[in-house]
């Protein structure tokens, strides 16, 4: 007599409390990996599951979609929160334009003095100097 061969790697522990309990970490904002953490699952064993389960993948959807909009809401104000939440309050617009300004004025004040590598000092080197009996400007500080 012969037993039916199991299928291989462990059964997914993953029943309806556990998904829901996934599901409202990710709605709530925590990371694929953290929410997986919460029903002690890997995201790889969740992300199979996904594919599997097209209820539960249309599910985990919606739940990371609120959970993208949760995560900005708590993102502090300030310019990342301008540009990757696109919060245009006092404080975030202030924030970005201040930065922009730096950016723009750390490009257009630089002289090409500043930039251009043949304004270096050449620097002699002393050793070949005395073999050749002539200095090589080759060598130039960077
Ligand atoms: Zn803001």
């Amino acid at each position: 007599m012969t037993t039916p061969r199991r299928s291989p790697g462990r059964p997914l522990q993953f029943d309806d409390t556990a998904r829901q309990q996934y599901l409202t970490a990710v709605t709530e904002g925590a990371t694929l990996t953290e929410a997986a953490r919460t029903v002690h699952l890997t995201v790889q064993a969740i992300n199979k599951h996904a594919r599997t389960n097209p209820s539960f993948a249309a599910a985990l959807e919606v739940a990371r979609t609120h959970g993208r909009k949760a995560r900005a809401e708590r993102m502090p104000h300030g310019e990342s929160r301008y540009k990757h939440a696109a919060c245009h309050c006092p404080i975030c617009t202030t924030a970005a334009t201040t930065a922009r300004t730096k950016r723009r004025n750390r490009h257009t004040h630089t002289t090409p003095e500043d930039t251009t590598p043949d304004q270096a000092p050449v620097l002699q080197l002393p050793h070949a100097a005395a073999q050749k009996g002539q200095p090589l400007p080759l060598a130039r500080a960077s």
